[in-house]
């Protein structure tokens, strides 16, 4: 496995790998990587030539009380998951020859990012967008893998790319969890021992909304103040407790077809998401 900083670099490699015919897939990350990112680097290993993984802590999603300072990082041990997991490719950008001092372009993918995150992480989407497609342009992938736990983020980047034409599948995998059912997540780090107990909570209120609709219950409003019910006595702050159409990303009020049902809570100064597709 190659670990190349140069936009230049990987440009120039890809397009060797490309020139031959071989397929490219690629899992953009933000690095201090867990089973969750593994999965798609597995995923993207089954199905293409060349995998390249992205780790790049992407500094225009953090808001200006986030955590950008603070996220976790440890390049070493994610060269050698990487490496394990089957990429040829890890491709460490830094900050400035993503966003140098003139940089002045950003996408802004409107209507989806409305509710849920980006409700409550005003810039977040857009610098998503912004990065996953400069990430594009440089390793112009013919797949690319996100991962579920990020519901919202893989339904935006899905729009971007039919909108802007860019000619990329994208795959999105299940969502990894722990043994208690937590989702994984880089953010995990920072929660104390009491913290991680709480934070099972999510799983438990997503389950319970689960069998609520499969118990014929149609009602989102009532199954959303259980939830909340739940999740009151663990959670720090409820950002959303929230069930939307899984396409439109609006609210639903009555529950007659498939569902995403998605949380956001803090749990101490950790702020966790989840979320679960179900149907009545
Ligand atoms: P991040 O490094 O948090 O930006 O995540 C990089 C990619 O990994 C995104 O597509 C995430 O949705 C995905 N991912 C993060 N956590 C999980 C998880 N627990 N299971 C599956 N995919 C995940």
């Amino acid at each position: 496995m190659k670990i190349v900083r140069s936009i230049r670099e990987i440009k120039s490699e890809l397009i060797r790998c490309r020139n031959k015919g071989r397929a490219v897939g690629f899992v953009p990350t933000m690095g201090y990587l867990h089973e969750g990112h593994l999965s798609l680097i597995r995923k993207a290993r089954q199905d293409n030539d060349v995998v390249v993984v992205s780790i790049f802590v992407n500094p225009t999603q953090f808001g200006p009380d986030e955590d950008y300072g603070e996220y976790p990082r440890d390049l070493r041990r994610d060269a050698r998951l990487c490496k394990k997991s089957g990429a040829d490719y890890m491709f460490h950008p830094t900050v400035k020859s993503m966003y140098p001092k003139e940089y002045s372009t950003f996408i802004s993918v409107e209507g989806l990012t409305k509710n849920l995150c980006g409700k409550f992480r005003p810039g977040y989407f857009r610098g998503v967008a912004t990065v996953v497609a400069k990430l594009f342009n440089i390793v112009k992938p013919d797949v690319a893998y996100f991962g579920q736990k990020d519901a919202q983020q893989s339904i935006v980047i899905k729009r971007m790319t039919e909108d802007l034409d860019m000619g990329i599948r994208v795959e999105v995998m299940p969502t990894v969890r722990e043994k208690d059912g937590l989702a994984m997540s880089s953010r995990n780090s920072y929660l104390s021992s009491d913290e991680r107990k709480r934070a099972v909570t999510i799983y438990r209120a997503l389950q319970l909304a689960r069998d609520l609709i499969k118990l014929d219950d149609k009602d989102a409003r009532g199954i959303i103040r259980e939830m909340r019910k739940m999740l009151a006595p663990v959670a720090t702050k409820i950002d959303y407790v929230s069930i939307v159409d899984p396409h439109t990303l609006k609210d639903v009020k009555t529950i007659t077809g498939e569902v995403l049902v998605a949380v956001a809570v803090w749990i101490g100064a950790t702020r966790l998401i989840d979320n679960i597709l179900t149907r009545y």
